[in-house]
């Protein structure tokens, strides 16, 4: 779906800030700070502030089209929540990648003792393929 009709079905009026702010988000998937999407829309957008970039990524949160991760981070990350996935934090290069397979939606509901799942925030700690390398 385009960006402009997505953020008006949720009520979310499209300035070019706010569709700018939605789409670097989702073509970036390395969860990037506010300071990092501040930093890579300065020059497109001359006049963005911080506060802008905040109050954005505020008002997507509670709309829920962007969520925050749960990783021990000086600094708030976004992520867009469009498919299930658990996130894998590498201690050496500290970046944060996607995982599909082991998210906890793909656990058979017999397995779960009634238990019904309706979000999962879950966080792996090691270290990524190439740091491996280099280690
Ligand atoms: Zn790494
Ligand atoms: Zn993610």
């Amino acid at each position: 779906m385009e960006t402009t009709q997505l953020l008006r079905e949720y009520d979310i009026r499209p300035s070019f800030t706010r569709v700018s702010i939605y789409e670097y988000l989702k073509s970036h998937r390395v969860h990037p700070s506010a300071e990092d999407i501040h930093r890579a829309l300065s020059p497109t957008i001359p006049t963005l502030s911080r506060t802008t970039v905040y109050n954005t990524l505020h008002l997507l949160v509670q709309k829920q089209l962007v969520t925050t991760l749960d990783v021990e981070e000086e600094q708030q990350r976004y992520d867009i929540p469009d498919h299930p996935h658990a996130h894998f934090k590498c201690r050496k290069c500290k970046a944060v990648y996607d995982l599909e397979d082991v998210h906890p939606s793909n656990i058979p509901q017999d397995k779960l003792n009634g238990f019904r799942v309706e979000e999962a925030k879950l966080v792996y700690y090691g270290l990524c393929p190439d740091c491996q390398q280099t280690a």
